[in-house]
């Protein structure tokens, strides 16, 4: 068997069960194994640690499929996951055999499949695959998908950069059953959103903020409300939906725009009391700030800002950035809902970055909620990392 032997004092992260061994960690590569193999893990006094899928390219060099167990890494080991997540998702609401529903039925390392996404949309299954383990894999978990949901086709968005690292080729396209070039309409609280899971974002859509997108429809009431970083308009139809006065829904993504607008129509809301604006938000709240235009409430929904531990500070500046403009237009007594779905910044320092844009923009600010990731995005205990969105209800007083 293919193995790797860690360095001295370097399998306390796998005796926690964390998932990841990094390059550093390694002694020793013996018996040369390939991209995605199942390599077992040896301590570096020999203890065996588990099994791993072995990623040469990568600085996560393994991701552990096993513990401690020497199993086959197999349709049965898979199917075995997958049962597990089906029916974690139904005792927490999320049911396969509803055919309208959106959730995330696999969360990558959080679910026992390390790097491998699966969003299931209506009828549908998008998923994603960033690691070589899982690649290797990937058709036997499009069958036991297939088999398990009854679903009307599976559609592999496996066209992330992220696969470059790990020496992955780029790769899209159907992998089961049909997957028209129409969009599929999912059901989300009642809300009816088209997900182009061909073209849209990751696998098409943002389900890790519905639990986000309820609340802000619950308090939309009468408000003028700033979507910002809209995508495809979900904060703002459920502010519709809620009563709001007026919503500007703001993206640079026109595609993007187009499917807001077309949302607007396809749920029935008014037309009238929504404003759809192509920009970067940078610039417009910057506009908003010199036109002193004022909202009483805001939603900065805004993309991943840090990507990697270098750029931790320019990613820092640029949720200070918007924050601070956010915060000077807002109405007395306004509120703000301001989120980051970038892992390596965590709640603590975002926190901050809020309590320093409010300083700077001169406002008395107080925390009345906080936001984080749904049920259908858990967090493995053993992987913090899992842990990624976060958010804040602000308002000023
Ligand atoms: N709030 C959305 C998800 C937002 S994802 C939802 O609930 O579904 C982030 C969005 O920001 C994407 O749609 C992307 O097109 C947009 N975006 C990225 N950079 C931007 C910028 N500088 N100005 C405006 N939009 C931007």
């Amino acid at each position: 068997m293919k193995a790797i032997t860690l360095k001295a004092g370097r399998e306390k992260s796998a005796l926690r069960y964390h998932p990841w061994i990094f390059s550093g960690a390694i002694d020793e590569v013996i018996g040369d194994p390939e991209l995605g193999e199942t390599v077992e893990v040896y301590s570096f006094k020999s203890d065996f640690l588990g099994l791993a899928a072995y990623s040469p390219k990568s600085q996560i060099r393994g991701r552990f499929w096993t513990f401690g167990e020497k199993a086959n890494i197999d349709r049965e080991f898979f199917s075995d996951i997958l049962d597990r997540a089906i029916a974690a998702r139904k005792s927490r609401g999320f049911d396969i055999e509803d055919k309208e529903s959106a959730f995330r039925l696999i969360n990558a390392e959080n679910d026992g499949i390390p790097g491998c996404i699966i969003d299931k949309y209506a009828d549908i299954y998008s998923v994603e695959i960033l690691a070589a383990g899982a690649e290797v894999h990937r058709e036997t978990i499009y069958e036991l998908l297939a088999e398990k949901t009854h679903c009307k086709g599976i559609y592999e968005r496996c066209d992330s950069d992220v696969r470059k690292k790990e020496g992955l080729p780029l790769r899209t396209g159907v992998v089961y059953g049909e997957v028209s070039d129409e969009p599929v309409i999912i059901n989300e609280n009642g809300i009816l959103f088209p997900i182009d899971v061909k073209n849209g974002h990751k696998t098409g859509y943002y389900l890790d903020q519905r639990d986000a997108r309820r609340r802000i429809g619950e308090i939309s009431m009468g408000k003028k409300v700033l979507n910002c970083f809209c995508y495809t308009g979900g904060f703002g139809l459920y502010a519709l939906r809620g009563g709001c006065e007026k919503v500007y829904q703001v993206d640079v993504s026109k595609d993007a725009l187009k499917l807001a607008k077309e949302g607007i129509m396809r749920n029935k809301l008014s037309t009238a009391h929504a404003t759809h604006v192509e920009a970067d938000v940078f610039q417009y709240l910057r506009k908003c700030r010199d036109k002193a235009e004022t909202f009483d409430l805001i939603v900065l929904d805004p993309p991943k800002f840090v990507e990697s531990k270098d750029n931790l500070q320019k990613g820092a500046r640029g949720y200070k950035d918007i924050n601070l403009l956010a915060m000077k237009l807002l109405a007395e007594g306004g509120m703000l809902a301001t989120f980051s779905c970038s892992g390596l910044m965590e709640m603590d320092l975002f926190q901050k970055i809020i309590a320093d844009a409010a300083a700077d923009a001169h406002r008395r600010v107080q925390i009345i909620e906080r936001f984080g990731q749904p049920a259908d995005h858990p967090v493995n205990t053993a992987f913090p990392e899992g842990q990624y969105l976060k958010g804040l209800l602000v308002q000023v007083v």
